[in-house]
């Protein structure tokens, strides 16, 4: 600058113009004031509102800037101070001309001046700098040195294109037409410098330097935004890379923005589709409330929860919505933002497991047999319903238990540990148990190795079968297989036995007319065991080949009745009381005579068994009828019949009397009469002790289907 452009200058400076300038920086420093109690007012208000949004970089900010800009005022207001006194005593002088002292005064206060502006200006973060239209760089603060990693000296007065690779001038150029009409611009700009290969992202402000009024250059205050535009690159590309759909919902359920994936999951193209879908068209069934928006009454915190959405083929699409709200200042749902895995076909896939479980549940269950499903933990992973029959009891009173904490047979455990140890892979047994009724069962039981998908042993599985029917027909094939063998033989003794008899008895009532008392008497003895020797023969026959029975309809009751009346003074005199209910029942088919027989029989046992223990007892009998048949129980109190007894007692001749006092043939008889009825007989120990005999007789209607 020339001493007399300096001169002019400060000759424009008159004392008012002075005066408005000193006024008007207090009122600078007023707003810096202001500012600043802003500053600090929005800093206390963010504390107090937890704002989601990061406030707490303005008043930071606004501090730094206050500062930095009473700084420059203080270093002003002493400027204007200083020439205000010059001016003051140029004024005095009353147009003489300034001293040499004054001007150098004058000049030395000028260049303090420009070099506080310029330390101003330095002290900017930002790259700042002038430039003329034609591109040349007129100045430039540190930054942009810094930037360059030139000094001022080698940058001033050069090209910017001689430092920039991009954008290039001829860009520069096409948008100058706008930029000379607007006289301002701003935005962001890509830039590429020739010292380095990076390309740095500037969000630049632009404004025309104007002289009379023309654009003659442009200053240019351009700040480094590289990081938070890197950052945002990486946000975006993970945010269209990522497998999951992320989306951004209002809470009213439209999509304010989503990623690709989550527009492929629904089959569409392009995510700009999706956008355009209204929360209805995104909902699978209509009325149901928007999947992405409000649900419940507590809108804030993480939600997790399965929705569906109507894909663009109108099938539905099951998501697992891990999403969150976000909240106002006063806690109203702004928006809400969250992920969406795809489940659908998981959801399939799970949906066929569970019907293809419920079918081999179905299957196991459907299963005569009871199946048990052994863990190598030896506890009981499955028991088929079927466990109420054959055990009685619930799947749940053995699932997850182990093996030795129930009442299951030793056996069977046993099995189970050989396979579960790996020392078989299939073995079988029978066994005895009680079943909850309290009635022993015989079961079958197959054990297998169960192994897994790795065709590692994981278990035991074993399929058990009640056989108790089945042994008992059996035994009783068995047991009428003996008795036939032995009827025969028997029948054949007793034909033999029968006519010697018949000779005895026919010669001793012969003798018995010529004969002496004395020997009248021993004739007598003779016949008394002749006649008894021809009654055991004659029940030899009976069981051999008992008489067929007549078919003639039958009341039990009556004739239990009938019996007890024949046998009443036997009974009275052994104080036996016999308890009778008699209860309606079908009538039977059958001998009377024969089936009398029977019950006499079966109430003279319980007499004998009662007068073996005690002096008095209670005979109990009861009718009842089951499906086809009546059952009529003996249940007496007396001495009862042994567990090694119990097997042999319908054998012929089998007594535990003494001598004279049993044959051992009335219950092989009863046995023989109701085999001939189509009915049965079985003995059972007491509960208290004594015996029980149920003779069990065919209706009359069950007759004639089974005849
Ligand atoms: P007997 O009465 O001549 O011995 P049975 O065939 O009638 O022949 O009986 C066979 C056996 O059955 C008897 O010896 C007895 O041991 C047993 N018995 C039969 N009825 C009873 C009963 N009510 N109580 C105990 N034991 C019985």
């Amino acid at each position: 600058m020339s001493e007399k452009n300096k001169a002019d200058s400060t000759s424009r400076r008159t004392p008012g113009h002075l005066e408005r300038e000193e006024s008007q920086l207090w009122r600078w420093a007023l707003m810096f004031l202001v500012l600043l109690a802003t500053g600090l007012a929005a800093l206390a208000w963010d504390r107090l509102q937890d704002f989601p949004y990061h406030l707490g970089a303005i008043p930071v900010g606004l501090v730094i800037l206050s500062i930095l800009f009473a700084v420059y005022v203080y270093g002003r207001r002493r400027e204007v101070s200083e020439l205000k006194s010059l001016l003051h005593d140029l004024e005095e002088r009353s147009g003489a001309a300034p001293s040499p002292e004054q001007l150098d005064q004058l000049s030395q206060v000028i260049s303090r001046s420009q070099k506080s502006f310029k330390e101003l200006i330095d002290s900017l973060e930002d790259a700042a700098f002038a430039l003329s239209l034609d591109g040349t760089l007129r100045t430039v603060n540190r930054s942009m040195s810094d930037l360059l990693h030139l000094p001022y000296a080698e940058i001033v007065g050069r090209k910017l294109d001689e430092f920039v690779e991009e954008p290039v001038r001829a860009e520069i150029e096409a948008n100058l037409g706008r930029f000379l009409e607007k006289r301002h611009w701003a935005g962001l700009v890509n830039v590429r410098l020739k010292n380095s290969t990076r390309v740095l992202y500037f969000d630049c402000t632009l404004n025309a330097i104007v002289k009379d009024d023309e654009v003659v250059g442009t200053s240019v205050l351009a700040r480094d935004v590289t990081s938070e535009r890197e950052k945002e690159t990486r946000f975006t590309e993970l945010f269209e890379t990522l497998q999951e759909g992320i989306y951004f919902s209002s809470p009213e359920g439209k999509l304010l923005d989503a990623n690709s994936a989550l527009a492929t999951m629904l089959g569409y193209e392009t995510k700009e589709q999706i956008l355009a879908l209204s929360p209805e068209q995104l909902s699978f069934s209509t009325g149901q409330a928007a999947a992405l928006g409000n649900v419940g009454k507590s809108p804030s915190g993480v939600r997790q929860r399965e929705i569906t959405l109507r894909r663009k083929d109108g099938a539905a699409a099951i998501f697992m919505d891990t999403s969150r709200a976000i909240l106002d200042g006063y806690g109203n749902v702004i928006r809400y933002q969250g992920t969406l895995v795809d489940v659908t076909q998981r959801r399939g896939i799970e949906k066929k497991l569970r019907e293809q479980e419920r079918f081999q549940r179905y299957l196991l269950e459907s299963f005569p047999d009871l199946i048990l499903v052994i863990g190598l933990d030896e506890s009981y992973q499955f028991v088929s319903s079927r466990i109420r029959d054959v055990l009685g009891g619930k799947p749940e009173d053995l699932l997850g238990k182990k093996v030795t904490e129930t009442e299951h047979a030793p056996e069977l455990i046993a099995l189970c540990r050989e396979i579960l140890a790996g020392r078989m892979t299939f073995g079988a047994c029978e066994y005895g148990i009680r079943h909850s009724d309290g009635s022993w069962r015989m079961m079958r039981a197959s054990v297998s190795a169960l192994h897994d998908a790795e065709r590692a042993l994981s278990g035991a599985i074993a399929s058990i079968r009640d056989i108790t029917i089945e042994r008992k027909f059996e035994a009783q094939v068995i047991e009428s297989e003996r008795l036939a063998a032995m009827g025969q033989m028997i029948g054949g003794f007793a034909h033999e036995l029968n006519n010697p008899l018949t000779s005895i008895l026919g010669m001793a009532d012969l003798l018995q007319d010529t004969a002496s008392d004395e020997t009248r008497k021993q004739l007598t003895t003779l016949q008394h065991e002749a006649r008894r020797a021809a009654e055991v023969v004659q029940n030899l026959l009976y069981f051999s080949r008992p008489p067929a029975p007549g078919r003639n309809p039958i009341d039990p009751g009556e004739l239990i009745e009938r019996t007890i009346h024949l046998h009443t003074y036997s009974l009275r005199k052994n104080n036996i009381t016999i308890d009778f209910l008699r209860e309606p029942v079908r009538l039977v088919s059958g001998d009377a005579h024969q089936l009398m027989q029977i019950f006499l029989n079966l109430v003279r046992n319980a007499e004998q068994a009662i007068r073996e223990t005690r002096d008095r007892g209670t005979l109990r009998i009861r009718c009842s009828n089951s499906s086809q048949a009546v059952s009529i129980t003996f249940q007496d109190d007396g001495a009862g019949i042994s567990a090694e007894v119990l097997p042999y007692i319908f054998d012929p001749f089998y007594t535990t009397k003494r001598p004279g006092r049993g044959t051992g043939l009335g219950l092989s008889i009863c046995k023989a009469i109701l085999r001939e009825h189509g009915g049965g007989i079985e003995a059972t120990l007491g509960p208290g002790g004594g015996a029980v005999f149920t003779v069990t007789l065919p209706t009359m209607k069950a007759q004639t289907s089974h005849a």
